[in-house]
């Protein structure tokens, strides 16, 4: 196992500093219920993130789902969202008894065509659910002129832009909400978890009671909500990593520097643009294996897994082919043609914060070789 080179490696305090971190639960006995390390984590991200409010959740699929039913959109509701996206985006849609209309995404940074949205506005319609894919920024300022025209509410799948800002302004103060996951393999993580974001005082009561069963005193239960709170052995990990984070951003940076340096310019290998005014996370690096390149990206696929090096069809397949989603009537992967071309052509190469530059080159001599044999 440790020769493999994986997709990513989960970031981790030393061993002695999570062990320091969580040993006054040993005094306290406190494991969860929004304890001093939920509380101290919660505070730092509202700092971290400068937004007012962020409600800690134990995985970023509960906050999304949360959240959407938070909103309380009359059933039968359809929610305008992109497919090449993670699976968890379209479930927190249909798992809320509401319909998920698929938008298609934009050639150059994947996020969700905003020109193309207002086509598929109807009187049932009452929500954008954009994603930051890869960490990229969607068009923030022309999506919330068109939720403001139309009367929808905007929720961000943030999950991939943790840390991301756009002129200046941190990626979780957009739109009604925004949802962010700490799951192990994103750039922050709390071991699993996840936060919903906004800046409304009044959307905080609703949230709180949807992690915590509706309860709001030992006697008093005002509202029929579930268990999605994040424990404190989550939140001490987040605590560490979050000390942590400057510097693994700059880590990463340095490989993706290096991965552009050897890619950016080479016939049939298309990356995604570098967003003006956008300060990034460096969460991904996604090749689109184009036509033209001489090996599929099928074959770099196995070619780099033939080397120990695992790449990652991230996303394929987009959500609006799933099985799952056969008798949905919004369904079909030929809807959204630019992000059915992705999906086909698209991989993510490895990428955290302690991968050797010396293996990056490895990976890069190994794509460009793809190239130039097949073909
Ligand atoms: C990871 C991810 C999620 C779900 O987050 P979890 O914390 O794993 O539940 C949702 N959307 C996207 C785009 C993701 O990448």
């Amino acid at each position: 196992m440790s020769d493999l080179i994986q997709v990513t490696r989960s970031s981790m305090p030393e061993y002695e500093e999570y062990c320091e971190e969580i040993r006054s639960m040993w005094d306290s006995h406190w494991l969860t219920n929004m304890g001093e390390k939920h509380q101290q984590l919660q505070r730092e991200l509202e700092a971290y993130l400068d937004c007012p409010h962020v409600v800690l959740y134990t995985n970023g699929h509960l906050a999304l789902e949360n959240v959407i039913a938070a909103m309380q959109f009359p059933a039968g509701s359809e929610i305008i969202t992109t497919p090449f996206t993670f699976a968890s985006t379209t479930h927190a849609i249909v798992r809320n008894g509401l319909t998920p209309v698929f938008c298609d995404v934009k050639p150059d940074d994947y996020t969700i065509d905003e020109e193309k949205i207002e086509a598929l506005i109807t009187e049932k319609t009452a929500a954008i659910l954009p994603v930051h894919v890869y960490g990229n920024m969607c068009r923030t300022e022309r999506i919330a002129q068109i939720a403001q025209k139309h009367a929808l509410k905007v929720i961000y799948d943030a999950a991939h832009a943790f840390g991301v800002r756009y002129r200046g302004v941190s990626s979780a103060n957009f739109g009604d909400a925004s949802m962010f996951s700490f799951h192990a393999t994103k750039v922050f993580n709390t071991i699993e978890g996840g936060a919903v974001c906004f800046r409304a005082d009044a959307l905080v009561e609703v949230m709180n009671d949807m992690k915590n069963f509706g309860i709001r005193g030992p006697e008093q239960v005002v509202f029929v909500g579930g268990n999605a709170k994040m424990n404190e052995f989550q939140a001490a990990m987040g605590i560490c990593n979050l000390r942590h984070l400057g510097g693994e951003i700059a880590r990463r940076k340095l490989v993706a520097e290096r991965y552009r340096e050897r890619l950016q310019g080479v016939a049939g290998l298309r990356l995604c643009t570098v967003q003006k005014d956008v300060e990034p996370n460096y969460a991904y690096f996604p090749v689109v294996f184009e036509d033209t390149f001489g090996a599929s990206r099928d074959e770099v696929f196995t070619a780099l897994g033939a080397q120990g090096i695992i790449a990652r069809k991230y996303f394929y397949p987009i959500t609006n082919s799933f099985a799952c989603y056969a008798d949905l009537p919004t369904a079909g992967p030929e809807k959204t043609p630019i992000a059915a071309y992705l999906a086909a052509r698209v991989l993510t190469l490895p990428l955290y914060a302690d991968l050797a530059l010396r293996d990056v080159d490895r990976i890069c001599d190994i794509v460009l070789a793809c190239g130039k044999t097949s073909g």
